[in-house]
């Protein structure tokens, strides 16, 4: 099967949803844009770093004169907590709400944007009293709270880097990220909600902490109310030193090139990476991006991005992008089935929620728990639904579509990385006609295409390696402590190029899919067969909710395809139904797309951010030691996937 069969395959079924035309008659961004940019990239980027407010206004846009080291808007300056919250109540905004709360309890709290401007200052001039200064770097461990955002901005307004790490992380990995940031202060908490219970943070820090001879203190936010150790001298409660800050704090302006934060990547595909990056360029993009992609319209919509703070949609989706934009948004604390499977659908309702964003993954295990759980509430103030995180199966988009979005609203399939900041392959909703399963196109002012192993980018049709092929504003500006990392990484593969790690294909429009991870391309009898197509393969059928699919080293194929399959609800598990689901893919596909071996499981290894770990899979079905398995949110599931598979793979 070539590559172009397959994507013909796939493309066969393909459907296709014009933006609706109110929508598209209003929309912040229409197709104009694409072709502005195009005439003058430079000069676009220009324009949309007006969006933002400048203590001292660029006069640069790009300063590429050592690549791959970027500066852009270099000669600007500006305070990013300005432009998140002060400006807003400056323009008579400050009753807007910013944030509504919903704790996993069922406690809630909305803030204000003036609200918002008090907490933060105070929260600024906390971190000076406790001698944080420019430059320093705050490591921040918290649950999904407001003062998780508090905390961020009050960092970016003293201009302090924040390391913001996932909350679920152990203390191995928070004191490697402590270390690696050299982090002077850490901001926790004793602990959050999680499934229904108080689930501490503050051992975790403390195991840390003892590692860390240069954190000088911890600020401990008081969310549970559960016994924590404490520290004296070391350890201060937020609210004890926040609660006697004045209100009152001057943002100073940083050089657009200050650095804003370190954030380390998920680490899907090996050990995570330190991630740096700036003020200026960054804010830019992640505000055009959210309004663009969204078409917010911060006085009617409610927007909501169910990511985890500690990882980049966090940052760029929660923090950064809607509130330089003025939104009013949902946080919510806890999981999607506590204390019932249908929790989101229920905080859609109460809040109104206009535009959502989430992952793949979490799509997925709402197919698997039912469509009668979203049928229950009322999800029509809904108008743009997002992905973003993997590649998401067609048959994930319609059932969103479908279900969610009451076969109204756009799909927006958002590609992009914790490396570049902000979003960059993408349908605009009143712009775009959708395809199920494709990003589509490089958004206004980015430059994306598919090469071949020599770099020549493919025809229409044909698949390969997909590349970055110019700066961007939010682009990650090194790899933090390491530049020839950075340069080895992203920029040597194909040179003047950044190189993403993923496999893409163009379809005969033009249009981009993400075919997954490069590195988790099998090679099934001198045939490259994607994970992600194989995957959306199987999640066709009507008995499969989620699967992954990796190529185990074989004798006589050089790889064969082994699939791991999780059932949806309602669903049995018989003796027939591994044939059937391999019947399934070689229809769907071809025959070498079949599986060789197809594994019903109840859950699938899964970073933190939700992903999949094709890796640790491929470990266990060629029979070595697992790998990096720190970012994984639950390693008995590795236990239970060996136990599932025999270490030699039998012949059916
Ligand atoms: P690591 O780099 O440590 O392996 P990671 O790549 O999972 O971790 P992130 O930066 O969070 O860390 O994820 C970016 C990756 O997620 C992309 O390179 C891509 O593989 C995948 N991805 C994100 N959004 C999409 C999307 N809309 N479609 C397809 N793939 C996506
Ligand atoms: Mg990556």
């Amino acid at each position: 099967m070539s590559s172009k069969e397959s994507l013909a395959n796939l493309l066969k079924e393909e459907r296709r949803f014009a933006p609706p035309a109110e929508l598209a008659a209003s929309a912040n961004v229409t197709a104009d844009a694409y072709e502005q940019a195009a005439a003058d990239r430079l000069g676009f980027w220009a324009e949309q770093a007006r969006r933002l407010t400048w203590a001292t206004e660029p006069t640069q846009t790009l300063d590429w004169s050592n690549p791959p080291f970027a500066k852009w808007f270099a000669d600007g300056e500006l305070n990013v907590a300005y432009n998140c919250v002060d400006r807003h109540v400056e323009a008579g905004n400050g009753d807007r709400v910013a944030i509504h709360f919903e704790g996993e309890p069922g406690d809630s709290r909305s803030i204000t944007y003036a609200e918002l401007k008090d907490e933060v200052s105070r929260a600024a001039n906390a971190l000076t009293e406790l001698g944080v200064e420019k430059g320093d770097r705050v490591a921040v461990y918290l649950p999904m709270i407001p003062e998780a955002v508090i905390a961020m901005l009050a960092c970016a307004r003293i201009g302090a880097a924040h390391s913001v790490v996932f909350g679920g992380f152990s203390a191995d990995a928070v004191a490697s990220r402590i270390a690696d940031a050299d982090a002077k202060l850490v901001i926790t908490s004793d602990g959050g909600y999680r499934r229904g219970k108080p689930s501490a943070l503050k051992p975790a820090i403390d195991d840390a902490v003892s590692r860390s001879p240069q954190v000088t203190n911890v600020l401990v936010v008081r969310r549970t109310g559960q016994e924590v150790e404490w520290t004296e001298g070391r350890d201060v409660w937020w609210h004890e030193i926040t609660e006697r800050q004045s209100a009152e704090h001057t943002a100073q302006p940083f050089d657009a090139e200050h650095p804003l934060f370190i954030l380390y990547t998920s680490g899907t595909t090996g050990k995570p990476k330190g991630i740096l990056h700036t003020s200026g360029g960054y804010l830019t993009q992640a505000s055009y991006t959210h309004h663009a992609v969204f078409d917010l319209k911060p006085e009617t919509d409610v927007y909501w991005c169910t990511a985890d703070i500690g990882w980049v949609t966090g940052h760029s989706y929660i923090v950064y992008g809607p509130l330089s934009n003025g939104a009013t948004q949902v946080i919510y604390e806890g999981t999607p089935d506590t204390p019932h499977q249908g929790r989101f659908w229920e905080i859609v309702q109460k809040y109104g929620v206009t535009l959502l964003y989430t992952a793949p993954t979490a799509i997925r295990t709402f197919m698997k728990w039912g469509d009668d759980i979203p049928a229950k509430f009322d999800l029509t103030s809904l108008r743009v639904l997002g992905s973003v995180g993997e590649p998401i199966n067609p048959e994930a988009w319609v059932w969103y579509r479908e279900h969610i979005g009451g076969g109204r609203t756009p799909i927006v399939d958002t590609w992009w990385q914790t490396e570049t900041g902000a979003m960059m392959i993408s349908p605009l909703p009143g712009v775009t006609e959708t395809k199920p399963g494709s990003a589509q196109r490089a958004l206004p002012g980015i430059a994306a295409t598919v090469v071949d192993d020599e770099a020549n980018e493919v025809p229409d049709g044909s698949g390969g390696y997909l590349v970055l092929t110019e700066p961007w504003p939010s682009m990650l500006r090194t790899i933090w402590g390491d530049d020839q990392r950075y340069i080895d990484t992203y920029w040597s593969r194909f040179p003047g190029r950044y190189f993403a790690g993923d496999g893409a294909k163009k379809d005969d429009d033009g249009d981009i899919w993400l075919l997954g991870r490069v590195d988790d391309v099998m090679l099934v009898s001198g045939h490259n067969i994607s994970t992600t197509e194989v995957e959306s393969a199987l999640v066709s059928h009507p008995k499969v909710a989620e699967s992954a699919v990796v190529g185990a080293a074989d004798a006589t194929t050089g790889q064969a395809i082994v699939a791991f399959v999780i059932l949806r609800g309602t669903a049995e598990d018989s003796a027939d139904l591994a044939g059937a689901l391999r019947d399934h893919v070689g229809k769907t596909l071809g025959p070498i797309a079949k599986p060789k071996r197809v594994l019903i499981v109840n859950e699938l290894p899964k970073t933190r951010s939700g992903k999949i770990m094709r890796r640790l899979l491929r470990d266990v079905a060629e029979n070595r030691e697992l790998g990096d398995v720190t970012t994984l949110t639950d390693s008995t599931v590795m236990d239970l996937i060996q136990s599932k598979l025999p270490s030699a793979p039998s012949e059916d």
